[in-house]
């Protein structure tokens, strides 16, 4: 064991010794030396020491007390924000996954926390059970997505984290803490975590019985909508609109629950409304970008369809980019869209993506977007990955900040310990929370050292 410890040394550092002494003990089985990571947009790379793929809550709790050093756990790399990379080890726990245990009468599923959303849907129907909300994609984990506070849309509804009702958390130090709504501050912090707390392996869902959805799609003025947004949201499950940028329309998205036959329609996604929306060109100057983008919205086509509800909530995005969202109260979120629109009319920005504008209901989790007791108004910014995002975020930015915006964990932002505390009421016990649990830091990277001022 020790000269497989230094022959690792030699080749890859301290962190890497710490971790070659398992290629000798059970763990050997789950490590894979040294490959490139890299997120779903290309905008995060890494090149970690290796990795482990756990296979079971044992194996990752050995791995934990048995060793030193940086570790991040990695769901599916759907997050634009560097929470993931390091030069340490990642940790993927892709089989702890599926439905593990589940109750009919309270519609409770407990699930692998590496489990896919979108093979989640498939499963729970076969349960007769139903996510009360899922994001604008399925391809996340459930650990990352909750990490993260990942949400949908709808006034009444919350984030994924705010429907978890018990997680199972493997601490830094490999002690492993069953958590409930009876465990205080700690469930409240674990259920958004952004990997600083341990290594979640078991989440438990408070989900509702199998339910169908009608999604209407169509496009109108966004003046009108912006105002009268609130009972809009109110009177749709969810609701939610994709501003045009050089537009005075917004592409417009209704769900409803429904008992009609599900028929599936072929719906014009906001990618092909955004292939629509270039023809013009970077050259065009804005004036000629909203008369041409006005007339092509006021011919777009209204669609419907209906399905079961994980079926139509997510869609496919192959167009990648990256993304900033910030939440602000709901109170301004109109005005906050209309300057981020106006901004980038005067300024002339190039950029063709729609903005994506949401409801998300009050919650109690310390570092959701929507935590209090009011609920909060998302906003969201894109850029094409293959183009430089930091000219046009870098611009915006500032305006999330004058409304009060609190970042998504999961998306661009540059803020750090001491705006953060700011904006999310419990961040600084959250900071204390992560301290205890991991005081020598081997969970954190450099952006998370930054967030926590570790
Ligand atoms: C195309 C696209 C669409 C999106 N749409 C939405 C949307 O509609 N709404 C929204 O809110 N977000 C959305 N997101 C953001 C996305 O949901 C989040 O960034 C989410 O965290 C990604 O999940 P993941 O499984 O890829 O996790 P990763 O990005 O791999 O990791 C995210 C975080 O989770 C932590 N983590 C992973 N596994 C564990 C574990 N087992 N224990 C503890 N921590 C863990 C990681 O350490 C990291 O901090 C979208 C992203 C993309 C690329």
């Amino acid at each position: 064991m020790k000269s497989q410890s230094r022959r690792s040394f030699l080749a890859s550092g301290i962190k890497t010794a710490v971790f070659g002494a398992l290629a000798n003990s059970g763990l050997s089985s789950a490590f894979a030396q040294s490959t490139p990571w890299s997120n779903w947009s290309g905008g995060q790379k890494c090149q970690p020491a290796g990795r482990y793929d756990i296979s079971s809550e044992d194996q990752l709790s050995d791995l934990l007390k048995s060793t030193r050093g940086s570790i991040r756990p990695i769901g599916s790399g759907h997050s634009f924000s560097p929470l993931v990379p390091t030069d340490g080890h990642l940790v993927v726990i892709d089989q702890l996954s599926g439905i593990l245990d589940y109750d009919a009468d309270s519609l409770r599923a407990t699930i692998g926390a590496g489990s896919r959303l979108g093979d989640l849907g498939a499963q729970l129907e076969a349960i007769g059970q139903g996510m009360f909300n899922l994001p604008d994609i399925d391809r996340q984990t459930l650990a990352g997505a909750t990490a993260t506070g990942t949400h949908g849309t709808g006034v009444e509804l919350q984030s994924l984290s705010g429907y978890i009702t018990a997680l199972r958390l493997v601490t830094p130090n490999g002690e492993v803490l069953d958590l409930d709504e009876n465990s205080g501050d700690l469930f409240d912090a674990a259920r958004v975590n952004v990997g600083a707390l341990g290594v979640v392996t078991q989440i438990q869902m408070q989900n509702r019985e199998l339910y169908k959805l009608k999604k209407r799609e169509w496009t109108a003025p966004t003046e009108d909508i912006l105002e009268n947004f609130d009972e809009l949201a109110a009177s749709h499950r969810h609701f939610e609109i994709f501003p045009l940028v050089y537009s005075d329309y917004s592409s417009v998205l209704s769900i409803d629950e429904s008992d009609e036959p599900i028929g599936q329609t072929i719906i014009p996604s906001v990618e092909t409304s955004l292939a629509d929306l270039r023809p013009l060109g970077v050259n065009a100057s804005p004036a000629e970008k909203l008369a041409s983008n006005n007339a092509r919205a006021q011919r777009a086509e209204v669609s419907e369809a209906v399905d079961l509800s994980y079926k139509l909530l997510t869609n496919l995005r192959n167009n990648r980019f990256n993304e900033m969202e910030y939440s602000v109260p709901i109170e301004v979120g109109a005005e906050c869209v209309r300057e981020i629109l106006k901004t980038i009319y005067d300024q002339a920005i190039d950029v063709a993506f729609p903005l994506e504008y949401r409801y998300v209901g009050a919650e109690d989790p310390w570092l959701s977007m929507a935590y209090g007791d009011h609920p909060h108004a998302t906003i969201s910014i894109h850029r094409t990955a293959t183009e430089d995002y930091s000219p046009y975020f870098d611009i915006i930015e500032p305006i999330f900040w004058k409304y009060g915006g609190r970042p998504h964990w999961g998306k661009l932002h540059s803020l750090s310990h001491r705006e953060l505390a700011e904006l999310y009421p419990r961040f600084r016990d959250f900071m204390e929370i992560r301290e205890s649990l991991d005081p020598e830091g081997r969970m954190l990277n450099p952006h998370l050292r930054k967030l926590f001022n570790a």
